[in-house]
């Protein structure tokens, strides 16, 4: 039987290190790291999201600014707030909530963010820093699965990796962080042929694809490390519903040697990466080792 990545454990010690950090950076630099979230609209996930992202703001000691603008705001009006965020000297990070009303232009609007702020790590100049190998921000997701992986496996270097999924805010920085760390990558998307096949060649399997429990146990190389990223919800009988990933946790854990739980697993990670990054992007802007 596998052992369970306990992520929530692992993002808890992170937070708690990004507490300390925070109190080391306030004592040297006279402030606290500053992150602005910007919403656009009433979505409510994505008003749970930036409530949760400030509350762990907050609990870390760090400066939460949260701009909630209404949903018809002009495309306009958006940018020259994340010009005025990039001037801002308090502010170190800037997160702009996604998804945007229809008629913005998400990439404008991303593009328009000083990379050196860009603690969500989604502008181009992000993507092209990772790839090429030079200092810049990772996306939070990827950035929460390297960790569970190293701190469960330690040298990554020669494993075989499959990554399932290729977007642009996981499946492919994914990738470019486990190159990094010298693993042999393949990414799988859904024109892959014969998946199962591709994925029981892999020690490390990270699905990141949006449909439950599609990952199998007999899917996967004996003792292979599970990487978990999906969040699905589903039917859970009398009305109810639950959360699944997009790996069927039971019969990977007869195959496995470790899986990361959903939830509990990835989902933790990815507001302790946040975190994370933005004492990174206040350290790096007072020229702090
Ligand atoms: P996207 O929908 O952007 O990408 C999904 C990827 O899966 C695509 O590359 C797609 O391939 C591939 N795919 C779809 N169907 C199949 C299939 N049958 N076989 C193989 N590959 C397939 O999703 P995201 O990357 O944004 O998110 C993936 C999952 O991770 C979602 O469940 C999301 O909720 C979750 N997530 C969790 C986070 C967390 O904090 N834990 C953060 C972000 C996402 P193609 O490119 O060919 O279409």
């Amino acid at each position: 039987m596998a052992e369970i990545i306990d992520g929530k454990a692992f993002a808890a010690s992170l937070r708690a290190d990004v507490a300390t950090g925070v109190g080391a950076f306030g004592a040297t630099a006279g402030r606290a790291p500053g992150l602005a979230v910007v919403l656009v609209g009433e979505d409510p996930a994505s008003a749970v999201y930036v409530r949760s992202k400030h509350k762990a703001c907050v609990a870390a000691g760090m400066e939460s600014f949260e701009h909630r603008l209404p949903a018809n705001t002009a495309e306009a009006e958006l940018l020259a707030l994340i010009d005025r965020l990039n001037a801002d000297p308090a502010v170190d990070g800037i997160l702009v909530q996604l998804p945007l009303p229809k008629h913005i232009d998400e990439l404008k609007v991303i593009e328009a963010i000083d990379p050196d702020k860009d603690v969500d790590g989604f502008t181009i100049g992000s993507a092209g820093r990772l790839a090429t190998g030079q200092d810049g921000f990772v996306a939070c997701t990827p950035l929460g699965c390297l960790m569970l992986l190293k701190d469960r496996l330690g040298d990554l270097s020669g494993k075989s990796a499959v990554i399932i999924g290729r977007s642009n805010i996981v499946g492919k920085p994914m990738a470019m962080l486990l190159l990094r760390e010298s693993c042999t990558v393949t990414i799988a998307h859904s024109r892959t042929q014969d998946l199962p096949a591709v994925v029981r060649g892999a020690d490390i399997v990270v699905a990141a694809v949006g449909r439950p429990e599609m990952v199998k146990g007999d899917w996967l190389k004996a003792g292979a490390t599970v990487i978990d990223v999906g969040i699905n919800r589903v039917a859970a009988g009398e009305g109810k519903t639950k959360l699944v990933g997009d790996v069927d946790f039971a019969s990977a854990m007869e195959v496995a040697s470790a899986v990361t739980p959903v939830p509990g697993g990835v989902g933790p990670m990815t507001i302790a990466c946040l975190l994370h990054n933005t004492l990174q992007a206040a350290k790096r802007r007072e020229k702090i080792a």
